[in-house]
């Protein structure tokens, strides 16, 4: 039965964006079919169900570029030994640890506390990267029925790395990607990747063969760190980009995470090679690794997105994170205005048609039924000219109400639908000791 979110204020996003007051969005199935007037539609529509969005902002879901649903459980961990002095050892000193000490449940539980806030943040479609070396084969099972029970749309990968088993990992996402084929528009596979640093080139190879054959791009993180960047150099005489390309690594698929340390001739082979660029900002001021040159890549043609790197569901705070930091890395308040909402809003709709074959980010006919419904009241006029504005100043605070994603409600009046939310936390709360003193317990 087709449903009207009727009386929001419709924001469609898209090249053509239109701001509809009295709004409404007809859904049926997994689509929309109409969008328009709210008292039209009524007329229209008289017998579908009706949920009133109250004069609420509703927007397409949103999108993140690159997560780690598998960090979940270092929340409020005391990590052991001295602090970590650089990027290297938060490597090992936290997230190699907490990837080894999480298993079973404790994958699922990982995911669906994230899913679980990725519904409260209104973000519907995630590209997740996953790493638990202690339980790899079926690891991306668990994660991928979290997302079906969530009602999310996901792409899905493990994080291939020699720094435990030489090629470890692979044998788990060939066999995912094997599964998955061509995806389903709500679960899509990519080859992980963990970094140059930790693979050598017979692994880099056998990845790039099994994602070649199948059709997938690979997920990898490149040059977050100074160090990535100096590894390649040291043991290859190029930098990262190159090596990376030379190994066929780059491509339209491809994701390449971070790219803080690359210069304008890696750029340039990654604009050539039309290969994606995941900018995380909260990320890399956490780890203090330095800024992603953003604009620059833009102004390459790069298609750029934006991700939140584990860090947290919420993309419209990732945004404003990267408007604010853009702004004082070039010392120029005209900059990142502009360039900030498209790496979320167009950006990562791009991102997601490379891979999951299908186009969300747009509340048009005949797109997919993703929604976020936020309250808000505007203080000022609110139309297509200035609705940066809002979002960058106002709707970054506002609280999610209601979330769709593939027609379903997930969430309405701030309640989880599709999840027992506090019975999971319960048992993640239960559930994370235990994985903190493995972790204590890993030299
Ligand atoms: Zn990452």
């Amino acid at each position: 039965m087709p449903t009207r979110f009727e009386n929001g204020i419709v924001v469609t996003l898209g090249k053509n964006n239109r701001v509809i007051w009295n709004g409404s969005v007809v859904t049926d199935g997994e689509n929309i079919v109409a969008i328009g007037d709210a008292a039209e539609f009524k007329k229209r529509y008289p017998d579908a169900e009706a949920v009133d969005c109250a004069g609420k902002i509703v927007l397409p879901g949103f999108i993140c570029a690159h997560h780690h649903f598998y960090s979940t459980m270092a929340r409020g961990m005391a990590i052991p030994g001295e602090p970590a002095s650089n990027f290297v050892e938060i490597l090992e000193r936290l997230w190699w640890k907490v990837d080894k000490a999480i298993e079973g449940e404790d994958i699922t539980l990982s995911a669906q506390i994230t899913l679980i806030e990725c519904i409260r943040n209104g973000t519907t479609t995630i590209i997740d990267h996953h790493a638990s070396p202690s339980m790899r084969d079926g690891s991306l099972d668990l994660i991928e029925s979290a997302v079906r029970e969530a009602g999310l749309r996901a792409s899905l990968c493990y994080e291939v790395s020699d720094r435990n088993q030489p090629g470890g990992g692979i044998k788990e996402n060939e066999r995912f990607i094997k599964k998955v084929g061509q995806g389903d528009g709500q679960i899509a596979a990519m080859m992980g990747m963990h970094a140059s640093f930790t693979l050598s080139d017979e692994t880099i190879e056998s990845c790039v063969g099994i994602a070649r054959d199948a059709g997938v791009g690979c997920h990898i993180h490149v040059a977050e760190d100074a160090a990535d960047r100096k590894d390649s150099l040291d043991k290859y005489g190029v930098p990262t980009v190159e090596r990376l390309h030379r190994l066929n690594v780059t491509g339209e698929k491809s994701i390449f995470v971070h790219c803080v340390h690359v210069d304008e001739s890696e750029m340039d082979t990654v604009a050539a090679t039309r290969t994606i660029i995941v900018h995380n900002p909260e990320s890399n001021m956490n780890n203090a690794v330095g800024v992603t040159k953003v604009l620059k890549m833009l102004q390459k043609g790069i298609l750029v997105g934006l991700g939140s790197d584990g860090m947290s569901s919420d993309m419209l705070t990732q945004m404003r994170c990267a408007y604010l930091l853009h702004r004082l890395d070039n010392r120029d308040p005209r900059v990142a205005f502009m360039e900030s909402p498209q790496l979320l809003l167009q950006n990562n709709a791009d991102i997601v048609e490379r891979q999951f074959g299908i186009r969300v980010g747009e509340l048009a006919e005949g797109f997919p039924a993703d929604m976020a419904i936020l309250d808000y009241q505007p203080p000022t006029p609110l139309n297509e000219n200035n609705f940066l504005g809002h979002l960058i100043f106002g709707l970054v605070d506002a609280t999610v109400d209601t979330t769709v994603c593939r027609g379903q409600i997930l969430m309405k009046n701030k309640q989880i639908l599709s999840m027992d939310e506090e019975r999971i936390a319960a048992r993640s709360r239960e559930f994370a000791p235990q994985v903190w003193k493995r972790l204590q317990s890993l030299a």
